[in-house]
């Protein structure tokens, strides 16, 4: 299997209520911001471009539960880490971070944040997200309860439940012998590429999804569609499943709203590429391996 960003750790032990609240990390959120313990800045390299990194980055680890006072609008027991208790928290919007600790997003956090920690952190920001946008009954719009022993709030009146959603989004990589189809969204940094991506609808496979989206995207068809990984990308509830699939027909024709260029790539003169947080680069880095792998052979 593949390791990516955002996966659950391995002694991780998911739980909705604590009997006895004790010691515990803390993911305390401002927005999408968490709180942190954070090192000094540091830039990777002398190129001033290049953001400063915090040197490393530390949770709160609280033996008293009730440390926040009362300025949290919410918290969520997410449960046991390596036997430590985990639990989430949303402060208002002008929350000022304690003396020694910041407010950081979590792209700023991947790699500086431990691993296990940086992937309950993408958990507990859906939750929290989920938590606040559940409040009242989508139907009858009474306020929602929420349930001891499942991460469910209902609603008392009508008995409607609103689970944590996650949304469903296919990621292709179209390949040509050797290159690749990457784009540009209006939204991505300067130079950078990627493979394309979209939402799956209601009453379509992924299948149907990535063929539809490659078509409305760049207007080629595809086929010999293989999967390749998924994972949880908490920005703000996805699960990007990601596929390799083979050009068929068709030149490039880009849909204009969303794709600002779409361009064949020789898998020896690519683009700048997605950062490695994302299953993108993950997916692109690949199949790049694979095709010079191949290229070498001949
Ligand atoms: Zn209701």
């Amino acid at each position: 299997m593949i390791a990516l960003p955002f996966s659950r750790p391995a002694d991780f032990e998911q739980c909705v209520s604590c009997e006895a609240p004790g010691e515990g990390h803390w993911f305390v959120f401002r927005g999408d911001q968490l709180l942190v313990e954070m090192g000094p800045l540091e830039r990777p390299s002398d190129d001033l471009r290049v953001r400063a990194r915090p040197a490393w980055a530390r949770l709160p680890l609280q033996k008293n539960h009730n440390w926040l006072g009362s300025s949290a609008l919410r918290c969520l027991y997410l449960g046991l880490l390596n036997g430590t208790q985990c639990w989430a928290a949303e402060l208002p919007k002008d929350a000022t971070a304690p003396a020694g600790m910041s407010w950081e997003g979590l792209r700023t956090l991947f790699t500086v944040l431990d691993d296990a920690h940086f992937a309950l952190a993408g958990r507990a920001l859906q939750l929290v997200d989920w938590d606040r946008t559940h409040q009242f009954c989508g139907r009858c719009g009474t306020p929602t309860e929420p349930k001891a022993n499942e991460r469910v709030r209902v609603c008392p009146a009508c008995k409607l439940s609103a689970y944590p959603r996650v949304a469903p989004a296919v990621m292709a990589l179209v390949t040509r012998k050797t290159q690749l189809l990457l784009a540009r969204s209006p939204h991505f940094p300067p130079g950078m590429y990627s493979a394309l991506a979209g939402f799956a609808e209601p009453g379509e496979s992924l299948e149907q999804c990535l063929a539809r989206e490659v078509g409305e995207e760049v207007g080629v068809e595809i086929a010999n569609t293989r999967y390749f990984a998924s994972q949880s990308w908490p920005f703000p509830h996805s699960l990007m499943i990601a596929f390799v699939c083979d050009w068929v027909s068709g030149e490039i024709k880009r849909q204009e709203t969303e794709i600002e260029e779409a361009k064949w790539f020789d898998v020896l003169q690519l683009p700048k590429l997605p950062s490695k947080i994302s299953i993108a680069r993950k997916l692109i880095d690949a199949v790049v391996e694979e095709m010079r792998g191949n290229t070498n052979d001949v």
